[in-house]
């Protein structure tokens, strides 16, 4: 269903956000206090518009309490950043994300009523680490709590040509198959018998410590 969104700040960050949501076919209004940044949005949002979020008739005018989640995407302007999601709560949105950029910034915004705070730089820091200490057969991964994860795994070459029924990973190394990528295809009930090839990538789930044994098995 379309969803409408509001986004505070086209900045890097915010622009992503917005553009993004906009291309899966929801509903975007772009609000900036700089013209150019919103010059450059026009065509790539339903609705941008020039205006101030910490100003509340500003706020008003374009009907942000009808908006289903307003992301208040403001950077380096602390002060403006917390303004705006103060002037958000009082005003009723329902649901507010918004960016922080240290601990503390967060933590004020949670306090005065974000309903979701993220931190882009720490959150994109970390994966990037990750990525950096991962086997190199591990192509992505999704975090599910501390302790599991699901990654996208190329076939160990000691399995090529081998089936799931053969390998028995979830006893022998502890992780589960969710659904193999073959091609440009995915297929999420694989079947046991069907032999591995060379270019399939694996989705696995299970512990980190067990997926990182798994993704350097050779
Ligand atoms: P990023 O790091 O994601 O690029 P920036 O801090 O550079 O973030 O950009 C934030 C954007 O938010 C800028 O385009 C700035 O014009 C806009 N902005 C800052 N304060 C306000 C405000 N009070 N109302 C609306 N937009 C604002």
């Amino acid at each position: 269903m379309k969803k409408q969104y509001a986004v505070i700040g086209m900045g890097r960050f915010g622009s992503s956000v917005a553009t993004t949501l906009y291309k899966e076919g929801n509903e975007v209004l772009a609000i900036d206090k700089n013209e150019e940044n919103i010059n450059d949005h026009k065509d790539s949002v339903s609705y941008a518009v020039i205006g101030d979020a910490t100003e509340e008739e500003t706020m008003r005018d374009v009907g942000i309490r009808n908006f289903d989640t307003v992301i208040v995407a403001i950077g380096d302007d602390i002060q403006a950043s917390i303004l705006a999601v103060l002037l958000l709560k009082e005003m009723g949105v329902k649901h507010v994300v918004a960016k922080a950029l240290t601990k503390n910034h967060g933590q004020v915004l949670s306090k005065i009523g974000a309903d979701k705070v993220i931190f882009p730089e720490k959150d994109m820091g970390e994966r990037v680490a990750h990525y950096l200490t991962a086997a190199p057969n591990v192509l992505n991964f999704i975090e599910l709590s501390e302790r599991f994860s699901i990654e996208e795994i190329h076939v160990p070459k000691s399995m090529m040509g081998k089936n799931l029924r053969e390998l028995n990973l979830r006893a022998k190394h502890n992780v589960t198959v969710v659904a193999i990528k073959e091609k440009n295809q995915i297929n999420i009930a694989p079947d046991p018998e069907e032999n591995l090839e060379a270019d399939d990538i694996l989705l696995v789930i299970g512990e980190n410590s067990d997926l990182e044994n798994f993704a350097n098995l050779t």
